[in-house]
């Protein structure tokens, strides 16, 4: 049987100044008592060497939200995966909804970003999911398989987020049911493309992960932890999350 570490990863989007550093502080601290799962936080871009600093030689990970396909050039404002890790990142999220809707991302785009993340020796966060006119329209599977097809790249280190995009940020869930299905679907996927491979990738669910829910959501099979947005701004929050597999 394929074991698989849980990960459970913060995602502050456009959230956090410096002084946001005391919530990695307490996250930092609590850690060494869950050792059965793997923390990560994904600060803006502005955060990440201070983060890192702060984790070094701890057993929370920092990660950036997205990255350029490119590793350097004439991309005014963008940052590649170098960047990212040169600052101490050992993670990226790419393909977030936010970054396919208001940035125009496509899958080829999204699976180009994953490539450069295992380029630079980054675990990549490929994020899939289905809106809610998709999900009502029963297109729920097609969509989520079409953008694996699309995004996930042949090599590299990945691990899926599973975020309905009616999910996140609402309060909204699926239902148990619902979760296991996309997952199951996902491990199906995975497994005919990469084979036993495809066993030991994790799937995080996220869309609205809070402490309240987090027990019925991480726990449903082929569910290997969580992204997590507006509740891991609040350490207190994300570690009661991460505490369902302590
Ligand atoms: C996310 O943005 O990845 C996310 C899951 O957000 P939230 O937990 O706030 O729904």
């Amino acid at each position: 049987m394929t074991t698989r570490r849980p990960l459970v990863a913060g995602n502050w989007k456009m959230n956090g100044l410096k002084r946001s550093a005391a919530e990695l502080e307490k996250i930092v601290a609590a850690a060494p008592a869950l050792p059965q799962v793997e923390l990560m936080v994904c600060p803006p871009a502005t955060l990440i060497a201070q983060f890192a600093q702060i984790a070094r030689g701890s057993a929370v990970a920092i990660g950036g939200q997205d990255c350029h396909a490119q590793p350097a050039g004439a991309f005014t404002g963008d940052i590649s995966a170098e960047m990212l890790e040169d600052a101490g990142a050992t993670a990226v999220i790419v393909g977030h909804s936010e970054r396919r809707q208001y940035h125009g991302e496509t899958d080829a785009a999204v699976r180009a970003k994953a490539e450069a993340a295992a380029r630079a020796g980054l675990l990549a966060i490929v994020c899939v999911g289905e809106t809610r006119a998709e999900r009502e329209a029963g297109r729920a599977l097609a969509v989520v398989g079409a953008q694996l097809d699309g995004s996930v790249p042949d090599h590299g280190n990945i691990v899926i987020a599973y975020e309905p995009v009616w999910a996140i940020g609402t309060g909204l869930t699926p239902t148990p049911g619902d979760v296991a299905e996309v997952h199951g679907h996902i491990r199906a996927r995975l497994s005919a493309r990469f084979g036993a491979a495809g066993q030991g990738v994790r799937i995080l669910y996220g869309g609205s992960v809070k402490p309240a829910n987090a027990k019925e959501l991480l726990t449903i099979a082929d569910v290997g932890g969580a992204l997590v947005g507006g509740a891991s701004l609040v350490a207190e929050e994300f570690l009661a999350i991460a505490g369902v597999y302590g």
